[in-house]
């Protein structure tokens, strides 16, 4: 009974160590897992194991970060780039497309290459969408 109990301390101890090296603990929580490790050598030796990894991964979580606003930064981009661009090839559309100076072929291409335009953009948003749900099942399983 002493000896399941002992355990059960460890093992809540120990599923505690990860918030407790990220600072992430009540003044309580801490204190008492403390508390334990101090008296209990088995807890030590792991918690001194989590915090030797966490400090070799540390660099990990910074990369996700520029990684994070990188994105953020090429979605403004792209973003505002489409609109811009749209603005322009709208416009000079419009402007073609309503001069009737223009020769028909000339405008059916135009029309065939904005048409064209859409298409591609649809299939490259798909792909990064499909991409993006792959990404979230390899994240689930690992
Ligand atoms: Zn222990």
């Amino acid at each position: 009974m002493t000896v399941s109990s002992e355990l059960d301390v460890c093992h809540e101890s120990q599923l505690l160590f990860r918030r407790l090296l990220a600072n992430d603990l009540t003044q309580q929580d801490r204190q008492r897992v403390l508390l334990h490790v101090k008296g209990c050598s088995a807890c030590a030796a792991i918690l001194v194991a989590q915090k030797r990894d966490r400090s070799e991964t540390a660099a990990a979580p910074q990369e996700t970060d520029s990684g994070f606003l990188m994105k953020l930064a090429w979605v403004l981009i792209i973003t505002s780039g489409v609109v811009i661009a749209g603005f322009f090839l709208w416009d000079l559309a419009a402007a073609l497309w309503t001069d009737q100076s223009q020769p028909v072929w000339l405008r059916a291409a135009l029309a065939i290459f904005y048409v064209g335009f859409v298409v591609l953009f649809i299939v490259i948003l798909r792909q990064r969408l499909m991409a993006r749900k792959t990404d979230k099942f390899r994240k689930v399983n690992q």
